[in-house]
């Protein structure tokens, strides 16, 4: 129970990575605030399965591209439960188009949900684990953001930023005892990769030395180390959960 008395906030979380994420940490020993944007019973079934298997969580509704909502949000958990130690910003979304037919509304969609709804919630958290003189911020960022992939040059342009983002976060705020890094994922089967047809899937799984694709719980394993204590003297660092898909 590594982290027995923390509060941990994960965006996104009512399914996915972000799902997976929440029951590690809670397994761990935080209580999790899961952040949802639209699936409230959703987020509300892994709140209970959680506590089910004695652990503690609560659903909030957040979305993160909404800085006014992700400040309201913040105060309000801070004002009930205390603190927050640990931020996994994790929502994502990903809107695939060719450079020369992606529209300006999807491109301001992705940068505003992946780059800027990290800001958000970063800014949002700031001050408070300044004062506590503690917190850890780990950010979902990908395999994309490092490599870049035809198709996705918003998503790899949001992605990419995140990592700029939590090096400048990592050293404005470690004289404060805060840690940020980066935890990248390759190909994870999630909702966001089942659209992939066979095809895709089996030219993807011939990149992955590892040969298979990722589960949830191999980057939820990632996150959970960089919000403990044995990764206290790590910051700024990007973490690649890909089977060896870029290296
Ligand atoms: P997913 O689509 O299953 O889950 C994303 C979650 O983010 C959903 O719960 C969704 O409701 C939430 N979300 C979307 N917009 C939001 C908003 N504005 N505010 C709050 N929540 C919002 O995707 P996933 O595969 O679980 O991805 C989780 C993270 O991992 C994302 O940041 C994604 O970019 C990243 N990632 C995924 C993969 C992969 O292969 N699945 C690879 C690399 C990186």
């Amino acid at each position: 129970m590594t982290l027995a008395g923390d509060v941990a906030l994960v965006t996104g979380a009512s399914r996915g990575i972000g799902e997976a994420i929440a029951r590690d940490l809670a397994a761990a020993g935080a209580y999790v605030v899961l952040g949802y944007r639209t699936q409230q019973r959703q987020a509300e079934l892994v709140v209970a399965d959680i506590v089910a298997r004695g652990g503690a969580a609560e659903a909030v509704a957040i979305d993160v591209a909404d800085a006014a909502m992700v400040d309201a949000v913040v105060r309000d958990v801070i004002g009930r439960l205390g603190k927050v130690d640990v931020l996994v910003n994790n929502a994502g979304v990903s809107a695939d188009a060719l450079i020369v037919r992606i529209t300006e509304a999807q491109w301001q969609r992705v940068l505003d949900v992946n780059l800027k709804g990290v800001f958000n919630c970063t800014k949002a958290v700031a001050r408070p684990m300044m004062r506590a003189r503690r917190g850890r911020i780990v950010n979902l960022s990908s395999v994309v953001g490092a490599a870049g992939n035809s198709g996705q040059a918003a998503y790899a342009a949001a992605k990419a930023g995140v990592i700029g983002f939590t090096k400048s976060t990592a050293r404005e705020l470690a004289s404060r005892g805060i840690t940020a890094n980066v935890v990248a994922p390759g190909l994870i089967a999630t909702d966001m990769t089942a659209a992939l047809d066979a095809d895709a899937r089996a030219m993807y799984q011939t990149m992955i030395p590892l040969g298979r694709l990722g589960r949830a719980e191999d980057v939820a394993a990632a996150v959970t180390f960089l919000a403990g204590p044995g990764a206290g003297y790590i910051t700024g660092q990007v973490l690649h959960v890909n089977g060896g898909m870029y290296v």
